[in-house]
């Protein structure tokens, strides 16, 4: 079982930010910026290049409703997801990374 799965079924700690059904937010454990939070599917998709198209539109209800939540919706925040070897994706397991409360920079490196 992949270390998201293991986050989402409770096995590794993981501080919750929000969560639903169909989804979980929680912190980054290694944070890049003041706000870093990682979004996943429950069900687990290996990254963004499989995920039926329906599953998607909900989670960018679910990323909607972080950044409110979180207050970063007015400042702005960058949405990240790595995808593969050359996209640099470490954890095979679909997440979007939700950066913020501070200025991000141009370009990500
Ligand atoms: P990737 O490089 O795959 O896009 O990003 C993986 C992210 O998962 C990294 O930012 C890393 O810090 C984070 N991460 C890896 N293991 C854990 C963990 O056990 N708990 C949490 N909260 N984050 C993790
Ligand atoms: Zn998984």
């Amino acid at each position: 079982m992949c270390i998201f799965c293991k986050i989402i079924n409770g096995e590794i700690p993981s501080q919750t930010i929000l969560e639903d059904e169909n989804f979980l937010a929680f912190n980054d454990i290694n944070p890049s910026k003041k706000v870093h939070i990682l979004v996943i599917p429950k069900e687990h998709y290996d990254s963004f290049d499989v995920i039926p198209p329906k599953i998607m539109a909900s989670m960018t209800e679910f990323i909607q409703k972080l950044v409110s939540k979180v207050g970063i919706k007015n400042s702005g925040y960058r949405l990240i997801t790595n995808i593969g070897v050359d996209g640099g994706q470490e954890v095979k397991h679909l997440h979007f990374h939700v950066l913020g409360g501070e200025k991000v920079g141009k370009m990500v490196s």
